[in-house]
């Protein structure tokens, strides 16, 4: 790393093995140092020796939301507009269940051929469930502004295509979706601490995402969801739960959900997940997300351009425009699978997605050029020799 590399400070703050060049925090985000000795100081102090009056008095019952006022800095949600909780998959059923009963004369969900499928699958459930008729549309990016019209409830998009890497313009489909009377629902699974997002700037109704990318908040970390403000005292929970109550300690037998955003939450929170995100979200005091972006563009225009010099013909999958694009550089190969074993078994961490990605994340808080241009100069001369071709590459792992 150069000594004018403004990110050399919080590189320090992540344990990484040496050698290894990480192009898959966009998928897993690496460990910050701190992580370790909070969740076990969480563990033994708090749970060990407080136990259950640790609710109280280590604040775990607020938990939730101070760190969802973490990420909302991060999002540009307003203080209290933010909660943490379940899985990403959860959280988008929730606010798409909110969405559709606010405009129930409506029937259709615009989504694209973009999104990440356990968004698209959670919509099919939901559709079933209610037994109301409705209509999952599914177009191709491109083409989500001209669908956007007076039929649909609401848009549901992923700001970042976790393919391809290919950049929604969230103000403009924003402004869109509500000149047709629809709402908004963003998914910043791959956003989130990977560029400027400005919710509230934006006008999103409601936004999900995930923790575990970009905020290194570990593997299955709670996914956080934003609701507007004015909508956040309205809207019905579809997932009821107790922590969702306004008062879940008065045991009431009927369900009244709490003010704001709050009523989002469902059951019990998962305290040392939340833990581990909290002190995984330390990396990020006094960053500049301007500067993160700035840094990512370089990187990845440093890793296509290395590639590009030694393999000129693989194709590139993301938008060749960085501003088009999100962190991640994706490349297209009929072999990706095994190209990118071939990586991993030389230390170059990215991962590939059906049929035929390999995706590389760039992640500049613990990230230089020098680990790109050896990653990228790595992926060249695989390709180059062919040594990827093997039986032993071309086997399928579980996770890919
Ligand atoms: C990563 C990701 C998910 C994952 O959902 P989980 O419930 O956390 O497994 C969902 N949606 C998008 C857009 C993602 O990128």
């Amino acid at each position: 790393m150069s000594q004018t590399d403004p990110f050399r400070a919080t590189r320090a703050l992540f344990d990484l093995p040496d050698g290894l060049v990480y192009l898959d925090g966009n998928s897993l985000g690496a460990l910050p140092k701190a992580v370790g000795a909070r969740v076990s100081q969480v563990i033994s102090d708090e749970w060990g020796r407080s136990l259950i009056g640790a609710w109280n008095s280590a604040g775990w019952v607020d938990l939730p939301r101070r760190v969802g006022d973490r990420v909302g800095r991060l999002i540009g949600a307003p203080a209290g507009s933010v909660t943490m909780g379940d899985t990403l998959s959860i959280k988008v059923y929730q606010a798409l269940a909110s969405a559709l009963e606010l405009r129930p004369d409506r029937r259709v969900i615009l989504s694209d051929t973009g999104n990440f499928p356990t968004d698209l699958y959670m919509a099919q459930g939901l559709i079933a469930s209610l037994g109301r008729g409705h209509e999952l549309r599914v177009v191709e990016p491109e083409a989500v502004e001209a669908a956007i019209d007076e039929s649909v409830a609401a848009v549901m998009l992923t700001q970042v295509d976790y393919r391809t890497g290919r950049l929604h313009d969230m103000v403009a489909l924003t402004e869109k979706t509500h000149a047709a009377g629809a709402l908004a629902i963003w998914d910043l699974a791959h956003s989130a601490g990977a560029l400027p997002v400005d919710v509230a700037g934006a006008g999103a109704d409601f936004a999900v995402g995930c923790t575990y990318k970009y905020l290194n908040g570990g593997p299955g970390a709670p996914a956080f969801i934003y609701v507007a403000k004015p909508l956040a005292d309205t809207v019905r929970p579809a997932l009821s739960g107790w922590f969702g109550h306004d008062a879940p300690f008065a045991f009431e037998p009927s369900y009244r959900p709490a003010s704001g955003v709050e009523r989002m939450r469902v059951g019990t929170p998962p305290i040392l997940a939340l833990a581990a995100l909290d002190a995984a979200l330390d990396v990020w005091e006094g960053i500049d997300m301007e500067a993160v972006r700035a840094r990512s563009i370089q990187l990845g225009e440093l890793f296509i351009r290395e590639v590009r010099a030694h393999v000129p013909d693989l194709e590139l999958a993301s938008p060749v425009d960085p501003s088009k694009r999100g962190s991640q550089v994706s490349f297209r190969h009929p072999e990706g699978y095994a190209v990118m074993q071939a990586l991993i078994a030389e230390g170059v961490i990215g991962d590939y997605r059906a049929p035929d990605i390999m995706r590389f994340g760039f992640t500049p808080l613990y990230l230089g050029e020098d680990e790109v241009r050896s990653g990228a100069a790595i992926l060249a001369d695989i390709l180059t020799t062919g040594r990827w071709d093997t039986p032993a590459f071309r086997r399928r792992n579980k996770v890919t």
